[in-house]
């Protein structure tokens, strides 16, 4: 059975002795010297490693089931996000006004790169949760943001981000999901969006959706696309959830893999929504999510290359087959172990190359999301949206080539 060990000490390398962090002049770094980095990744590791990563074939292997109109998850993983919201590791980078953390986006980082490693499809489930954070605490009024962000910062509540329609994914100016206004100023929206990660399951008292709709007679196209926060459950007064909103899951996707995360067809019939941020600026608020998901995704790239390339090493130090080409290393065995020849060294190394150059870029481009938040630095802002899209094209493409390069070891 694949296995994971948290690579803090390559982790601690590129914060400590390549980015310096502690010395880097952004507010709240002065703070990350290298024993509370090293005790932050240390706890990260051991929880990812002996709670989640185990879980990830029994996720694979069982995946989420639709009952009764309700998304069950596999065996598990309820009580394991019981562990992760108590450990507060969903709120790490949070505000703490709403109950996070406020460390660091770079540190965030480093933590998801071992949720990823561990189970990828578990983490999936507070990552979407924090980009609906972000967006609402980036483009939320004073009132949304107390109503749902400690909530979600907690993970007591999840997010999801439904841009996706049967007939239109790249092009999102082709949305026919609606939002007619309300006399209460609420709307109502009503559409089909597919492929919804974490849409639903049975792990929160409430699903926060943030969807993308069209108010009727607003520009044609992607400019008439505006951001509505519809929650899964209405909420009573005193803010607690109460009744069904109209919407309900359609089905559960069929993939080739991540069985462990909800990916749905959601419905939405006339449901309870809500505009977040301004009308027909949907997709700069949506924006807000789509970034951190971006360096999320590039992420996962690097992650799942990190993982399989630890079970190609263990496997090659184990497996026993021919002899090295320049005398017997294992005399005493019937074969020399798979990593004396030279091409699965190579092969090896290659992926190793990888992640270490892989994992500097991705922490160097979070810290640049510092610069850009803690500090309003312009630059950095500019720099980090220009590599964004790279870090998540380059970093995924290539990490799923190393998967393949460690699955043929
Ligand atoms: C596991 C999983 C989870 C997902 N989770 C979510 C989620 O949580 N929320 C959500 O809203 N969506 C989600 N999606 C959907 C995802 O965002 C879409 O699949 C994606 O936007 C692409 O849309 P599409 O599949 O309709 O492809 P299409 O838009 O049909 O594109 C097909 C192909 O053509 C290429 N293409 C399209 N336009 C151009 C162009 N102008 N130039 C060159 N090439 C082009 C595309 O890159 C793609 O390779 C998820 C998908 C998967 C697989």
């Amino acid at each position: 059975m694949p296995d994971y060990t948290a690579p803090t000490k390559d982790m601690l390398f590129i914060l400590n002795d390549v980015l310096k962090i502690s010395t880097l002049d952004i507010p709240g770094y002065d703070e990350l010297e290298a024993n509370f980095t090293a005790a932050v990744l240390n706890e990260c590791g051991k929880l990812t490693a002996e709670v989640l990563a185990p879980l990830n074939a029994v996720g694979d292997l069982e995946g989420c089931r639709l009952e009764n109109g309700v998304v069950r998850t596999p065996t598990g993983f309820k009580e394991a996000f019981e562990q992760v919201k108590a450990g507060g590791w969903a709120g790490l980078d949070c505000d703490p006004e709403y109950g996070g953390q406020n460390m660091p986006y770079i540190m965030a980082t480093a933590a998801s790169e071992m949720f990823g490693s561990a189970n990828m499809a578990f983490s999936m489930y507070q990552g979407l949760t924090h980009g609906a954070y972000s967006a609402i605490h980036a483009h939320g009024s004073a009132h949304q943001k107390a109503t749902y962000l400690p909530k979600m910062v907690s993970c007591e509540w999840t997010g999801t981000m439904n841009l996706t329609e049967p007939h239109c994914g790249t092009d999102l100016g082709l949305m026919r999901t609606k939002a007619e206004p309300q006399e209460d100023g609420s709307y109502a929206i009503t559409g089909q969006k597919i492929f919804i990660s974490a849409g639903d399951h049975d792990m929160a008292e409430n699903i926060i959706h943030l969807v993308l709709a069209k108010i009727p007679g607003g520009p044609k196209g992607i400019k008439g696309v505006s951001l509505f926060i519809v929650p899964k459950f209405m909420l009573n007064e005193d803010g607690s959830p109460g009744r069904r909103n109209d919407l309900s899951v359609g089905k559960l996707e069929e993939k080739m893999g991540i069985h462990g995360n909800s990916t749905c067809v959601m419905n939405y019939d006339g449901a309870t929504g809500y505009l977040l941020g301004e009308a027909h600026k949907g997709m700069r608020a949506m924006f807000t999510m789509m970034n951190e998901a971006r360096l999320g995704v590039g992420l996962q790239g690097y992650a799942q290359a990190e993982v399989a390339y630890q079970n190609a090493l263990t496997y090659a130090k184990d497996r026993l087959q021919g002899r090295d080409i320049t005398g017997v290393k294992n005399p005493d065995g019937p074969a020399d172990p798979l990593i004396v020849h030279p091409d699965i060294r190579r092969n090896l190394m290659e992926q190793k190359s990888f992640i270490e150059g892989a994992r500097a870029f991705t922490y160097w481009g979070a810290h640049l999301i510092d610069r850009a938040h803690r500090q309003n630095d312009q630059d950095a802002d500019g720099l980090v949206s220009l590599l964004t899209p790279v870090i998540k094209g380059f970093l995924s493409d290539k990490g799923f080539d190393m998967c393949v390069q460690a699955q043929q070891i």
